[in-house]
């Protein structure tokens, strides 16, 4: 294994074990960046990139704490009340109604848009403190903890949404199939990711700051274990039993800078078919069979 830094391709390290793909179990990966202990490794079986070793529960519970939603719930409010109508409208393209599970609802800002318009929600958050919030508000079930511990029955939702959750997870791949289980057959998964091809974005940042993006420092207020592209999510749709039906661009950022940088990607995807934005957005349908 050897030692890259983020997006260079030069190699700058010594050998260091990156484990087994978490996603496909390949045992071939190479370390495209290191932070102290953390190493970032991408898979040459499924493309994703992730980090090794994966920090535990309770430090990711930790990570999510009242501060992690506090400047949200503050600071960015309209714009957010405008990107969750936007998702909503999305689903609506093609389902107007049902039983609807958000995971990771955060503040249950896409819950409450959702059930505005109809939908019977519910949702899952690993914050307790956001829960709660979720629950007192829209007194919906919200369960509390890690997607392997969802105790409804399977075949209960039509809809299942993850708004850049799938990236946090500490094992997309069983998660899925948990999803899998609790959608009725011919139900849909919006999957909503980061992507790590975002060559706009990438470009503008390097100019400015001088260097790559990095994919992991401790601080980080938005922790990504998986760094998916657009080919790599596809495989692990599919792989999991989903038919995938679109795979394109998520809406426009909250964040006015963010937003003009996607607005190029959307017309340079458009002129090319290739996304190079900030973000992948997949829609799947549990098959009937
Ligand atoms: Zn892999």
């Amino acid at each position: 294994m050897t030692v890259r830094h983020a997006g260079t391709g030069s190699t700058v390290g010594v050998a260091e074990s990156t484990g087994r793909c978490p996603l496909c179990g390949g045992r071939s990966a190479s370390v495209i960046e290191r932070c102290g202990e953390v190493l970032t490794a991408l898979c040459a079986g499924c493309d994703v990139a992730y980090l090794t070793p994966v920090p535990s529960l309770t430090e990711l519970s930790d990570h999510y704490d009242e501060g992690y939603y506090a400047d949200w719930i503050t600071s960015q409010q309209r714009a957010r009340r405008r990107l969750w109508r936007q998702r909503l409208a999305l689903v609506r393209e093609r389902r107007q109604a049902g039983d609807l599970l958000d995971i990771g609802c955060g503040d249950g800002s896409f819950v409450e848009t959702a059930q505005a318009s109809g939908f019977l929600c519910a949702g899952t958050e690993l914050s307790e403190y956001a829960a709660e919030r979720v629950r007192r508000r829209l007194s919906i079930p919200v369960m509390t903890g890690p997607v392997r511990a969802i105790e409804w029955p399977a075949a209960s939702f039509d809809v299942v949404t993850m708004w850049h959750v799938l990236e946090h997870l500490t094992d997309p791949r069983g998660d899925l199939a948990i999803v899998q289980r609790l959608l009725r057959p011919g139900g849909l998964l919006f999957v909503a990711v980061p992507n790590r091809l975002s060559t706009v974005f990438n470009t503008v940042y390097r100019m400015i700051k001088g260097a790559p993006p990095s994919f992991y420092t401790p601080d980080e207020r938005e922790l990504h274990l998986f760094h998916f592209t657009p080919a790599s999510l596809r495989r692990l749709l599919e792989e999991r039993g989903f038919r995938v039906l679109s795979l394109g661009m998520d809406v426009e950022d909250a964040d006015w800078r963010k937003r003009w940088l996607d607005r190029a990607a959307r017309w340079w995807c458009q002129m090319t078919g290739i996304n190079r934005s900030l973000t992948i957005l997949a829609v799947a349908e549990k098959p009937h069979d």
